[in-house]
């Protein structure tokens, strides 16, 4: 039997205390439907429920079970419901009410939070570009001309971003055989990238550039992201026009937004950039859109590296102000992935390519295992935490995917 959970409803120093209260959507046994929720501790808060109870002017924001409605509902309601839910779970009064809406965050299934939009993938550590840089071009310059003048990014693919637990089907394609033959089949060279992804939640107005200033009332929060990447399918394809179905097949989030509201005190300012970008995009001065976020990235529950998001080159704003430059517009559910996060030592890369010099220094793992890249079987977790007050850490959940043999139905969770 367990004791009634004390008020807040989360252990003390829990990664999801009552500062993070990251949301999401959950499928439960005896409830109907999908429903939006937020984490408190070990427990979901069903906020479709909460809300037409306790909050029944915002109670269609959160009526189809998804964050799609709060998303597009702008900075002035974020801030509305992040207050209300503070109180409903701080506030020993709101207990008797709240309670019933508890349940235990290991009996329900979670599912995609919101309606992923426009997908990008951008390249924003300077680390991690200039290691790849350095494998797929041995005889030029790491950085290409343009990487310190622009955010660079290619549109993926939205259809195919997937929730952590969503087994991932090795893909198959073209590639380059040691050899030097063209061959179709399944990838032998299957890899991850550990990222973090803003969410978009207001849109912008079509043609209207957002400028750096406006960014805080267009991004509402982060997730984690592992984009699934074939490396030989991806370095026969991406010449000229970048990745394709190298990166196509399946790209996992973390079933949790956390809110840029609880990451107040994780900001930090991004490292100098030299030469100074152009004025749409220099921040000097402004508010700082780095983030302190400490990735860890497991295989078969062994740690491979520590990526540290704080070294980020570019920021979300940069990548927003740029990409509304050319006259594109955002919309609710715009995911901009940031890009393979990775540190300047091999304990920080975020993708084993890094990790293992493009294959051909092994990884060994506890049990005398070695590996260079994905094995059918292997799973892999991407698992995040920040500072938040008074030196707790806000927890970010985790995105995790298993290797499944080519051809396997995974289905979309
Ligand atoms: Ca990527």
């Amino acid at each position: 039997m367990s004791a009634a959970p004390a008020w807040p409803p989360a252990p003390p120093g829990h990664p999801f205390g009552p500062h993070t209260l990251p949301y999401g959507s959950f499928r439960a046994e005896g409830a109907e439907g999908r429903r939006a929720c937020v984490a408190i501790g070990d427990l979901v808060l069903d906020l479709t429920a909460a809300t037409a109870a306790l909050l029944p002017e915002r109670a269609p924001l959160f009526a189809d079970g998804t964050l799609d409605g709060l998303l597009g509902a702008g900075p002035a309601v974020w801030a509305e419901v992040r207050a209300a839910l503070t109180r409903w779970l701080t506030d020993a009064r709101h207990r008797p009410a709240v309670e019933p809406l508890l349940r235990p965050a290991a009996d329900v299934t979670l599912t995609l939070p919101f309606t992923v939009a426009d997908y990008v993938d951008f390249y924003a550590s300077e680390h991690h570009a200039t290691n790849l840089g350095r494998l797929f071009r041995p005889d030029g310059d790491p950085l290409t001309p343009n990487w310190k003048h622009l955010p660079i990014g290619y549109h993926g693919r939205s259809g195919t971003v997937v929730v952590s637990g969503t087994p991932v089907a090795r893909p198959a394609g073209q590639r380059r055989t040691a050899g030097g033959d063209l061959a179709f089949g399944p990838s032998e060279r299957l890899d991850i990238e550990a990222e973090v992804g803003f969410v978009v939640g207001t849109p912008s107005v079509p043609g209207r550039p957002v400028p750096l200033a406006d960014a805080g009332r267009h991004l509402f929060g982060v997730c984690l992201v592992n984009d699934w990447s074939a490396r030989d399918i991806q370095a026969w394809e991406y010449v000229p026009l970048g990745p394709f179905l190298g990166k196509a097949f399946a790209t996992s989030v973390s079933p949790w937004v956390v809110p840029l509201a609880a990451l107040g005190h994780a900001r930090v300012a991004p490292p100098p950039r030299d030469p100074r970008p152009l004025p749409y995009l220099d921040d000097t001065g402004g508010e700082p859109w780095g983030f302190d976020i400490e990735l860890t990235v497991t295989l078969n529950g062994h740690t491979l590296s520590r990526p540290p998001f704080a070294a980020m080159y570019w920021t979300a704003a940069q990548q927003l102000a740029h990409l509304t430059s050319g006259g594109a517009r955002v919309r609710p559910g715009d995911l901009f992935a940031s890009g393979t996060v990775s540190g300047p030592v091999p304990g920080q890369y975020g993708s084993l390519i890094e990790l293992t010099r493009g294959g051909a220094v092994p990884l060994e793992l506890p049990g005398g295992e070695a590996r260079t890249f994905l094995r059918d079987g292997d799973e892999v977790v991407i698992g995040a935490t920040a500072p938040g007050p008074d030196g707790s850490r806000i927890g970010l959940g985790s995105v995790r995917g298993r290797i499944v043999p080519p051809g396997t139905p995974t289905g979309h969770a």
